[in-house]
């Protein structure tokens, strides 16, 4: 275990492909607030190959550590933990950010293993009271909420969504220390040979403003396009349940819920789904949730600002023609 820790607070630059993780920045944003209640800085550490561009977008930081190496071109647990294991060496922060993604995740333990360092992980508050840094943790799959105070040298992984991203977006030119790759990136055992891409061109939907999720409720794949052209009326895209991917009826990047992304619309319409608290734990964040089912005991109707009950198939073309009707007026 690091016993020395210094006030400051560190964020893990998730980078790929030549940009900077959408995460990085929320955790930039809380990372600040955090820093400043502490009275430490906020350092942003980012392991890479040719990443030195990256590091101008990382203006709210006070500082930049950049490690250039080959060998760190590629996310791996191991050869990015080296990194940020070498620089704890001499002085562990006050807190480690991570994000609560499949490579922070990964990262986050890599370390806390390495260095004997405790773990926070699922934060989605985290706040300084009286010096000491309460978290907000969320366990079973958001059914609990744990509410924790946190060591000084902890390592937390913050969940994509809980922080609000502009607070981490400056357009400051911020300090740039270069540190020595490690040593330790000699004995690497773990190498990224080949990066195997989700399906080409599918849309982002955690960035759609408006979501039309479909459950087992649409039936068929041919009902699809009722649901696609009601989502492209409303200005957004289409997601699903679980069965519906599992069917193959929709890509994997589809998927809301525990197995698939979590989404934080301005509007959430769900077309036939039951609210599975797997689902539900991925969209129930959002905005405005209108859920249409014919069951009126269905549990979406639990989390849902708005339901109808019915049958989509009577409900949805005569909104499709509505939302027509609006548009050729405004014309
Ligand atoms: P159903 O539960 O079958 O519900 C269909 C609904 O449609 C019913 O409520 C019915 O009343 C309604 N309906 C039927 N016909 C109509 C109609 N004509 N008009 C209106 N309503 C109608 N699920 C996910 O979604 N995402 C996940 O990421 C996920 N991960 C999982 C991970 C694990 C480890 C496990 C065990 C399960 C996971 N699941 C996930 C599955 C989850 O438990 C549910 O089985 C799934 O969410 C149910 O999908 P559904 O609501 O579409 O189907």
């Amino acid at each position: 275990m690091t016993t020395a820790t210094t006030p400051d607070v560190w964020i893990y630059v998730e980078h790929l492909r030549g940009a900077v993780a959408p995460h990085t920045y929320e955790l930039l944003g809380k990372g600040r607030e955090l820093a400043a209640a502490l009275g430490g800085r906020l350092i942003a550490v980012l392991p890479g190959h040719g990443s030195r561009p990256l590091a101008g977008t990382l203006g709210a930081a006070d500082a930049v550590v950049l490690v250039e190496d080959e060998r760190l071109a590629s996310f791996s647990a191991e050869a990015h933990g080296a990194v940020l294991a070498a620089l704890a060496a001499g002085g562990m922060p006050h807190l480690l950010l991570c994000g609560a993604t499949s490579a922070g995740i990964d990262l986050a333990a890599h370390l806390a293993g390495a260095l004997g360092a405790p773990m926070v992980v699922n934060a989605r508050a985290l706040a300084v009271d009286g010096g000491t840094v309460i978290a907000t943790s969320q366990l079973c799959g958001g059914k609990l909420l744990c509410e924790l105070e946190v060591a000084p040298g902890t390592i937390v992984t913050a969940l994509a969504g809980a922080f609000p991203a502009d607070a981490g977006m400056s357009t400051r030119e911020p300090q740039v220390e270069t540190a020595e790759a490690p040593e330790a990136l000699r004995q690497i055992r773990t190498a990224v040979t080949r990066l195997l891409e989700p399906s080409a061109g599918d849309v982002d939907i955690t960035r759609a403003g408006v979501l039309v999720a479909v459950g087992r409720g649409i039936q068929r794949k041919e009902n699809l396009p009722l649901a696609e052209e009601l989502a492209t009326l409303l200005g957004g895209a289409v997601c699903a349940s679980r069965p519906v991917i599992d069917q193959g009826w929709l890509p994997l990047s589809r998927q809301v819920g525990k197995s698939g992304l979590a989404v934080k619309p301005g509007l959430y319409l769900a077309l036939g789904i039951s609210g599975a608290s797997e689902h539900v734990e991925g969209m129930k964040d959002a905005a405005l949730i209108v859920a249409v089912n014919s069951d009126p005991q269905a549990p979406i109707f639990e989390v849902a600002h708005y339901g109808v009950v019915g049958d989509l198939f009577e409900v949805v073309p005569p909104l499709i023609e509505a939302l027509k009707g609006r548009r050729a007026q405004a014309a």
